[in-house]
Order: structure tokens, then C-alpha cells, then sequence
């Protein structure tokens, strides 16, 4: 990274899926290593860093019900993967001398901090790397809307969606050859075209929080350095 980073507080979203690797399910510990390697390089800049790992690596509540569970425990077993998954990272951030705290929105209280406002704000303050774990902490919520409303709660100045895509485009690029990346996109347009990069209350969140979220390509190594660099290829959504 040179100069000065284009944002100072980042929220970074990383889905389930992405930190099961190849494997699919479960954690992939080089996915998390090299993560963290990023993660901690942007710190060590003087960049604020909350991370909302989500659960789906694990389990996800509608996916449960649709075969016959409960849609609520289902829910419950998501969030407690997604403490899992921060964990994970704030072991390998750890182990990289860089200080690291998980905020879980469900008590866990042996294993890890749960979320006040107050607590994680001293926290970011100090310049610690924050996990935010648990989600919403309520069933029928995502991840998704558990990282913008942490973004909209710390004063983020960025949400960051880490995909396996490198933008929003206006077709699926894996089917359609035709489709185009689109550099910029209003938050309003995202919602009005349905369009799945996050669910709709969470793209709400961060238009009327005035948050901008940055979509781009988690797979592409040094990506997270990239963006605060103001390069690599992304979407960026704003009012
Ligand atoms: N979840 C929930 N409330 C929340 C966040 C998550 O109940 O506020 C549950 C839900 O079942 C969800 C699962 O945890 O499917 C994993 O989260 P998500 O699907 O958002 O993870 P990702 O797709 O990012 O891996």
C-alpha cells in the first residue's frame, strides 16, 4: 500500500462461502491466513478494520428450514457458525501481533466479548481489529444487514463486500458473456433493479446511513490493500 488510504474506518463483509475455499464448507485455514495477512497490513496503515465474517461456510437458517427444520434454530446455528469463523481470524490476526477482539451480538461470554456500541467503539479507537460475530443477533436477519448496521454504529466511512465477483454486473458474468461491470451504481438503482449483490435492508442501511459500498473480488489477492489504494476493480455504490 503507498499513500494515503481512501478510507480510515472499513467495514469488510466476507460471506461464508468464501472462507470455505475449495473444501465448501467448514473453514479453510490458507483463506484465512491470507485474509489476515491483508487485514493486518491495513491496520498496521492506520486503517480502522471491523470484519463481519458470515456463517453460510457453516449453516444457513432458510437453507435448514427448507429441508424440514426449524427456520429459528436453523438461525441460531448460523449465527454461532459465524462466531466460529471470527474466532478463526482473531486467532490468526493474533498470532500477527495485531491486537484483535471479537464482539459477538449473541453472549457467548467465555469465548468472546458481546457487542455495546461503547465497548467496540473504545476498541476501534485503540486502533484494535474488530470481529464482529453473531450477526444481528436475531433470527431472520443476514450477515449482510449485521455489517451495514456495525458500519452504520462505528461511523464507518466504507462498507466493503468482498465476493467472489469483481463488481456488480449487469448480468451473471459466469453465464453471460455480454455483461458489463458497472464502475459506480446508486444505492437506490441496486435496489431497484433487484439486484442480489446484498440483501435489500442492508443496501437500505447504507443509503440512509450514506455509507458507500464498495463490491468487489475477495478471490483476487491483495484486493483489500488494492481498494484502499483506490485501484483494483470494484463497483462503487453511493447516493
Ligand atoms: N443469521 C441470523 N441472523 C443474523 C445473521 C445471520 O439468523 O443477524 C443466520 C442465518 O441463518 C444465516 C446464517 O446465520 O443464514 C449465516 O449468515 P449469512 O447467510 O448472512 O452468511 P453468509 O451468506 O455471509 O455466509
Amino acid at each position: 500500500m503507498t499513500g494515503r488510504p481512501l478510507y480510515e474506518k472499513v467495514l469488510l463483509k466476507l460471506s461464508g462461502e468464501v472462507l470455505a475455499g475449495d473444501g465448501g464448507t467448514g473453514i479453510d485455514r490458507a483463506v484465512v491466513e491470507r485474509l489476515s495477512d491483508e487485514i493486518a497490513e491495513a491496520s498496521r496503515r492506520g486503517v480502522k478494520v471491523g470484519v463481519v465474517a458470515g456463517g453460510g461456510n457453516f449453516l444457513r437458517g432458510a437453507a435448514f428450514a427448507g429441508e424440514g427444520g426449524d427456520r429459528v434454530a436453523g438461525d441460531q446455528m448460523g449465527m454461532l457458525g459465524t462466531i466460529m469463523n471470527a474466532i478463526a481470524f482473531r486467532e490468526a490476526l493474533t498470532r500477527r501481533g495485531i491486537a484483535a477482539r471479537v464482539f459477538s451480538a449473541v453472549p457467548v461470554p467465555t469465548i468472546c466479548e458481546t457487542f455495546t456500541q461503547r465497548d467496540a467503539d473504545r476498541a476501534f479507537e485503540a486502533g484494535e481489529v474488530l470481529l464482529f460475530a453473531g450477526g444481528t443477533g436475531n433470527p431472520f436477519f443476514t450477515t449482510d444487514t449485521g455489517a451495514a448496521l456495525r458500519a452504520a454504529e462505528m461511523g464507518c466511512d466504507a462498507l466493503f463486500k468482498g465476493t467472489q465477483v469483481d463488481g456488480i454486473y449487469s448480468a451473471d458474468p459466469k453465464l453471460d458473456p455480454d455483461a458489463v461491470r458497472f464502475d459506480r451504481m446508486t444505492h437506490e438503482e441496486v435496489l431497484a433493479k433487484g439486484l442480489e449483490v446484498m440483501d435489500a435492508a442492508a443496501v437500505s442501511l447504507a443509503r440512509d446511513n450514506g455509507i458507500p459500498v464498495i463490491v468487489f473480488s475477495i478471490l483476487q489477492p491483495g484486493a483489500i490493500v488494492a481498494i484502499l489504494d483506490g485501484k483494483g476493480k470494484s463497483t462503487i455504490v453511493t447516493d
